[in-house]
């Protein structure tokens, strides 16, 4: 996808832009994640003046790796999936990234997020490369155990290129803190117990205090330092969470103990609204009891996934998929924040609709780095043998999160751009002079 070179596409009159195909029945826009990363990254490339064999080195991965993984399903048939790791740039430290598991996931949506965690993991100044993984499995139709063989069998074909001096997996859309426990297991039998191998574990297995909340408290805190500039209060607020999982639970439970209410909520099996708000903690416990929202009525009302994007409210996160927020919705949302909770949920046509209708945007690449930041952490105490106390790690997670929003948004001032490209160009810098530091580009 060209969607147009414009350099100042925030003052560009929306009549331009170009064509982007209809959403898809799911509600996510025909986008690629990896145009939507691409896009981006072009678009600060051309401020930076970035020379273009330098733009070659930065925007193609170090590493693709494609395997097969056939697992015998319980029927006794053997069922082949895909699984995909993708090692982008490995400048500033070990590769890092979450394992995806979903039945859409391919190489170009791999590759993208691989990308997009090199910018995050370099705006967010922690010392990791960005990597991403993913089977094109979906874990709602297979039984534990056959789960348990899928990533065990992704294990056993991806090793030698992970470890935690090389590629440190953690969890994203659809594992959990058992599949990396799983992942562990599988590489500690091939290597010998190696606990900082992955990051995302139980507690009971090294695991670090604090990570399964981190993103969604991340996203919190990226929402209190943007919320100001907006006239907004955290804590006495009407928000929307698109997306019922564990960026998002979490991004509602935060901010409902600070106060704010939830007002709309959805997940893949539909949506409920609740002008008064929602009772999160009973919907958690109705999540984990039946495995999604679908059937929740307490004090509330189902509503399509559509109006659920149109409720007015001072905050929107989506927290799913990407491409949910596309030309063909944006105009519809009544949110004046949006903060991405979930990689690439915005595309292009959608965040120039956002921009000119005054929604301040708090892109992915900054505002969910919590969870990879909390890894840092894991991977850390499991080198170290040791083991924070979780105040300590929501103290440095909020620490880290501040400054990153502080020096994004200092340099968007400076520049007069959104934060997503100011964002952008900080992470190409960072990388840009750690590789030419190594001597690796000149
Ligand atoms: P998850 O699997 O725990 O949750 C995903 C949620 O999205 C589920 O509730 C699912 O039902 C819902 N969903 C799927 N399709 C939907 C649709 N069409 N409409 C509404 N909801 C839908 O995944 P997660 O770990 O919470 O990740 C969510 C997003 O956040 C992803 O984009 C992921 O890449 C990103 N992210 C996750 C982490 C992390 O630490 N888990 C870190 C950074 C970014």
């Amino acid at each position: 996808m060209d969607e147009g070179a414009a350099a100042s596409e925030h003052d560009e009159d929306v009549s331009h832009r170009q064509p982007e195909p209809e959403a898809t029945s799911a509600g996510q826009a025909e986008v690629s994640n990896y145009e939507i990363v691409s896009h981006w990254f072009d678009q600060a490339a051309e401020r930076l003046d970035l020379r273009d064999d330098l733009a070659a080195v930065l925007r193609s991965s170090y590493r693709e790796v494609q395997v097969q993984i056939p697992v015998k399903q319980s029927d006794g048939r053997m069922h082949v999936y895909h699984g995909y790791r993708v090692q982008h740039n490995g400048a500033r430290g070990p590769y890092k990234g979450g394992i995806r598991f979903h039945p859409d996931v391919d190489l170009d949506e791999v590759r993208a997020l691989a990308e997009l965690m090199t910018w995050k993991t370099a705006i967010a100044e922690i010392p990791f490369g960005g990597a991403k993984g993913g089977v094109n499995v979906d874990p709602a139709k297979l039984e534990p155990s056959e789960l348990q063989n899928v990533a065990r069998s992704f294990m056993d074909k991806v090793d030698k290129v992970l470890g935690p001096q090389r590629d440190i997996p953690a969890p994203d859309v659809g594992t959990n803190a058992q599949t990396m426990a799983w992942l562990m297991d599988e590489y500690g039998k091939l290597h010998g117990h190696t606990p900082a191998c992955v990051t995302g574990k139980p507690l009971a297995l090294e695991g670090s205090r604090g990570r399964e909340a981190a993103t969604g408290r991340g996203v919190v805190c990226m929402f209190s330092e943007a919320a100001p500039e907006r006239g907004l209060d955290p804590s006495d607020c009407d928000f929307v969470v698109q997306g019922f999982g564990n960026v998002g639970s979490w991004i509602a439970r935060i901010l409902c103990e600070r106060g704010a209410r939830l007002i709309g909520c959805s997940d893949a099996s539909g949506a409920i609204r609740s002008p008064k708000g929602i009772d999160v903690e009973a919907l958690v416990g109705h999540v984990s009891e039946n495995g999604a929202l679908e059937g929740f009525d307490k004090h509330s009302e189902t509503c399509s996934p559509d109006e659920l994007l149109g409720i007015e409210c001072d905050v929107l996160f989506p927290a799913a998929l990407g491409g949910m927020i596309h030309r063909g919705n944006a105009d519809t949302l009544r949110c004046k924040v949006l903060v991405e909770g979930a990689n690439s949920p915005t595309t292009p046509n959608a965040d120039e609709i956002l921009t000119a209708n005054g929604v301040h945007v708090v892109p992915d690449v900054m505002a969910n780095a919590g969870g990879v930041i909390v890894s840092y952490f894991e991977w850390v105490q499991n080198l170290q043998h040791f083991r924070w106390e979780e105040d300590a790690v929501n103290h440095q997670l909020e620490t880290i999160m501040r400054r990153a929003y502080r020096e994004v948004s200092g340099k968007a001032h400076a520049n007069g751009t959104p934060l997503r490209l100011a964002a952008y160009q900080l992470g190409i810098e960072r990388v840009l002079d750690a590789a030419r530091t190594r001597g690796y580009v000149s």
